[in-house]
């Protein structure tokens, strides 16, 4: 993507620094993103606040701070190859498309997948692979991933996420319910290790069937 920034775009990224995100290339990728074209023309107007807006079918693109804050502890590790669960929107893909050499991106709800691929090729981003599925089982073709991050709230950690993840890979995940834990959990072998990272509130993942 070539985008150049747009005075909106820059002063969201603006507002995230101030809100304590600190990577230089996370609020580059935040003020040459078009955050409107990941959204209905009628919240358009909304599109550069600090918040989380509907997207139709129950969802929500998530909340800028809490887009560039993932993406930022997502990249501390520098992964090359990323699996995204809940493509949504897509805008949080659009952001790592622009981020790493290659990222996978999973969706159970039809109509938001085919809305999120249009969007990226939009935005001429070719790094992308799209899947149609139940995210709580990742992507096992595609594994081993460097990280991978889940934007929607599980109510327990997905095993299938932690056996896709390679050597030293990452995994960024909201788990709770009414309340949710930020965790990154990344791998040594068989050994997991877990922090909690902050408190936010995500859709949940659903676990099982297909929308
Ligand atoms: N990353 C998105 C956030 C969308 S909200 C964005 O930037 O807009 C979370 C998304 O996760 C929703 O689109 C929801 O349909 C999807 N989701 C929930 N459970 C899922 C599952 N088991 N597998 C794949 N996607 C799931």
């Amino acid at each position: 993507m070539n985008g150049v920034a747009t005075a909106s775009a820059l002063n969201l990224a603006n507002a995230l620094r101030g809100a304590g995100i600190g990577d230089q290339a996370v609020l580059s990728v935040v003020a040459k993103t078009p955050r409107e074209l990941f959204l209905d023309a009628a919240l358009g107007h909304k599109a550069y606040e600090n918040t989380a807006l509907p997207i139709g079918q129950g969802q929500t693109i998530s909340q800028p701070y809490i887009v560039a804050k993932m993406t930022e502890l997502l990249l501390e590790s520098k992964p090359k190859k990323v699996l995204e669960i809940g493509t949504g929107s897509g805008y949080q893909a659009a952001i790592l498309a622009q981020l790493v050499d290659e990222l996978c991106t999973v969706e159970r709800i039809k109509s938001l997948q085919i809305q999120a691929r249009q969007r990226l090729k939009r935005l001429d981003l070719h790094n992308v692979s799209f899947k149609y599925g139940d995210g709580w089982k990742g992507w096992a073709n595609k594994g081993p991933f460097d990280a991978i991050m889940v934007t929607a709230a599980a109510a327990s950690i997905p095993q299938d996420l932690l056996a896709q993840l390679g050597s030293q890979g990452v995994l960024i995940i909201p788990v709770g319910q009414e309340t949710q834990q930020l965790l990154r959990v990344t791998r040594y072998g068989d050994d997991y290790r877990s922090e909690t990272i902050e408190m936010v509130k995500f859709v949940p993942l659903v676990n099982g069937d297909l929308a």
